[in-house]
């Protein structure tokens, strides 16, 4: 029986299943729930504007909330490929994140489980420590530049563009799994692009990935936009600028070029 309901995504702090177009049935877990809490405030954020913009780690949920859902969907059959840190923000500002992933890794040890990050707590030598046990760890990196993070990722006070990159590095030459970087290929990055091009070398990836903004951007914070589903509900949005599909494609195709990096567009 599926959970996926809009009374459930409201309610509990582990969503969907939504459909993963690369990883199959992807369970959402929310390891901060209260309201958006995030380190950036993006501009074409699906969560709307973040409501906390903060850089401050702290338990924001409790593990027990967290787990007790997480069997409440095991418990009820629901089929689940693979589970994903993400959720109301920035998943590594939760202080209780090592818990969370050692409960369910005992309550579930064959299925696989994922964050996506946007990296900013990297330089915690106790963050990089937490995701080391995950199968996969997706960071965001959508520029070259402090001014075009600035611009784009509108980070909270205390975010510095050099410690995001230093920890991605520190933490691929500890992390034995697959490390992918997600990049959101905005207008605004074409100008810069070949300084990208070494940044995201030295991480040595598994994986880049370019997307373009698929959703709007909500005009306020609505908790069913966690996870990445095709819906959108009955409120007012702003569609973003995207680049032109030709020079997505032909950017990807520069990128992967000039860096010899393997590539996903979407
Ligand atoms: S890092 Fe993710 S959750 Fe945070 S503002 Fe950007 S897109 Fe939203």
């Amino acid at each position: 029986m599926s959970t996926n309901t809009f009374e459930n995504i409201n309610k509990k702090t582990v969503y969907g299943p939504v459909k993963s177009w690369r990883f199959g049935q992807s369970l959402g877990i929310d390891p901060l729930f209260q309201t958006s809490i995030c380190s950036f405030d993006c501009i074409y954020c699906q969560l709307g504007k973040i409501q906390n913009l903060t850089i401050k780690r702290d338990v924001y949920v409790k593990t027990e909330q967290v787990l007790e859902d997480y069997r409440e969907v095991i418990a009820s059959n629901t089929i689940v490929d693979v589970i994903t840190y993400s959720g109301s923000g920035e998943p590594t500002l939760a202080l209780n994140l090592d818990e969370m992933i050692k409960g369910i890794g005992k309550l579930s040890p064959t299925i696989p489980q994922n964050i996506l990050t946007n990296a900013t707590t990297l330089h915690l030598p106790e963050v990089r420590k937490t995701l080391l046990s995950l199968d996969k760890v997706i960071v965001k990196l959508d520029g070259p530049t402090e001014q075009l993070m600035k611009t784009v990722n509108r980070p909270a006070e205390g975010v510095s563009f050099e410690s995001i990159i230093e920890g991605i590095r520190e933490f691929r030459k500890i992390y034995n799994g697959a490390l992918e970087v997600q990049c959101m290929l905005m207008p605004l990055l074409e100008k810069d692009f070949e300084q990208f091009f070494e940044i995201m070398k030295s991480f040595n990836p598994n994986l880049v990935q370019f997307n373009t903004p698929s959703r709007p951007y909500p005009s306020s914070w609505h908790r069913e936009n966690r996870g990445n589903h095709e819906l959108i509900f009955d409120y007012k949005v702003n569609w973003l600028k995207e680049l032109d599909k030709t020079d997505f494609e032909a950017m990807s195709k520069v990128f992967s070029e000039q860096t010899g990096l393997k590539v996903l567009i979407k």
